[in-house]
């Protein structure tokens, strides 16, 4: 055999083995969904519950507790629900996810979600198979061939909603059960675990009593410890929240006259993530919307300009770089732009739970005397990551609290 073809065997074999093993993608993870979820129980408990956090792993719980006549409470430090998940219809002619935008997963997960059984998915989605793409290197602009979109689309094969968001999905499949019973602008600053009831008080100075909590804000809110637990967090628990990476980031969103740009540009950063792309594609839209996704160190760069707009001129001059001009020329004057790093109440972007250590996940599930419980993304015991993670934890949790002695 040549050396040629064993050196090729070698780079096939070791590469197939890295993506495989290395990187479990949650796509790749249907096998890890679970055949039932608490959704397809019935729980007989009669105590109080309150739930933290009214994202989509809060409301998902509480979809459990509503089901089984339960008393519940959700306390929401913000105005609004849905936490990481937010929804846009102002600029353009079409929703958009200004939160969490892809399906990772396996399309199947939304059924298990929405507690229905087999493969026939009734949601609208596209999947993500690009047809232009490019690599931006900081100088040069280089386009992808199509063997390579195909060979990630294989490895990769997420998908999007077509006419909707994970927002309306979650509005519709869960959140509409449930927010009459959220109190908003209640952020939580103590729990206090030491007698019977678990006593819980909010910022704006309210006091509430419950026989079990489930917090379930982002690991970013746990990392701050502007939570102050009563006693306070073992050790080992206090360890393994710090452990998670957890990166600043942010997301906007350009409205330009004319579609200059290809499906997604890639742009070469040495830690995380940043990329252009088309949000309108696949969909029914004739408003060109270019998005921006940034998250880790990158980051740092735009968070040094002093406002919303200079980060704008800032993405348009990296634009006009890279298309000759053709940004400014075709910029409406119209943008989106949410920093989820530097909310008080996310504090970074999103985790990847199947990327952790087991040991670290179990420690960090871990209830406090059976009574304080923790879900989340980061919680995800299934391998979904993103929405799907954060919902099937918040199932998986809320059964963990029904049946806990
Ligand atoms: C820019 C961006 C892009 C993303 N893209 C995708 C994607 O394409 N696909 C995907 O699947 N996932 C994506 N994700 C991740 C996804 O959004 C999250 O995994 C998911 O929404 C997390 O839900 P959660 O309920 O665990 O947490 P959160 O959504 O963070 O919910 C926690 C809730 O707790 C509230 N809260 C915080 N502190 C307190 C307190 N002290 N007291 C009371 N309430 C409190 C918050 O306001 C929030 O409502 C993305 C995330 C970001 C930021």
């Amino acid at each position: 055999m040549k050396f040629r073809n064993v050196l090729l065997i070698l780079v096939t074999t070791s590469l197939t083995f890295c993506l495989s093993s290395c990187y479990k993608w949650a796509a790749r993870a249907h096998k890890e969904l679970p055949e039932q979820t608490a959704l397809d129980k019935t729980y007989n408990y009669q105590g109080k519950v309150i739930i933290v956090g009214a994202g989509a792993s809060g409301l998902a719980a509480a979809k459990v507790l509503e089901q089984n006549n339960i008393d519940y409470l959700i306390l929401e430090a913000t105005d609004r629900y849905g936490g990481r998940l937010k929804k846009d219809t102002t600029l353009a002619d079409f929703p958009i996810d200004i939160g969490a935008e892809w399906i990772h997963s396996n399309p199947r997960v939304l059924n298990v979600i929405k507690g229905k059984t087999g493969d026939q998915i009734d949601e609208d989605f596209v999947p993500y198979k690009l047809e232009s793409a490019a690599i931006w290197n900081g100088k040069k602009l280089k386009p992808v061939s199509g063997a390579i979109r195909n060979f990630l689309y294989n490895f990769m094969p997420e998908s999007k909603f077509k006419s909707s968001t994970w927002y309306d999905f979650v509005n519709e499949n869960i959140a509409k059960d449930v927010t009459h019973n959220i109190v908003y602008n209640s952020a939580v600053k103590s729990i206090d675990y030491s007698s019977k009831k678990v006593v819980v008080k909010t910022s704006n100075g309210k006091t509430y009593e419950a026989d079990k909590v489930l917090v379930t804000v982002s690991i970013g809110v746990l990392k701050s410890n502007d939570i102050n637990f009563i006693p306070e967090l073992s050790p080992d628990k206090r360890k393994a929240i710090q452990s998670i990476t957890f990166e600043p980031g942010f997301k906007a969103a350009l409205k330009f006259s004319e579609k200059f740009y290809p499906d997604a540009i890639n742009c070469k950063v040495k830690n995380g993530e940043k990329v252009f792309y088309d949000i309108a594609f696949k969909k029914d839209a004739k408003t060109n919307i270019l998005g921006f996704l940034c998250k880790g160190d990158e980051t740092e760069k735009y968070y040094a300009l002093k406002s919303e707009q200079e980060i704008i001129n800032q993405l348009l001059k990296e634009l006009d770089d890279m298309y000759d001009g053709k940004a400014s020329q075709t910029y409406m004057n119209e943008y989106l732009l949410e920093n989820w790093g530097q909310y008080q109440f996310t504090q970074g972007t999103w985790t990847q739970a199947f990327q952790e250590k087991k040991s670290t996940l179990k420690v960090l599930n871990q209830p406090l005397d059976n009574k304080v419980y923790f879900a989340g993304e980061i919680n995800d015991t299934y391998k979904q990551m993103g929405v799907p993670g954060a919902i099937l934890s918040g199932y998986y949790a809320a059964d963990k609290l029904l049946t806990d002695e």
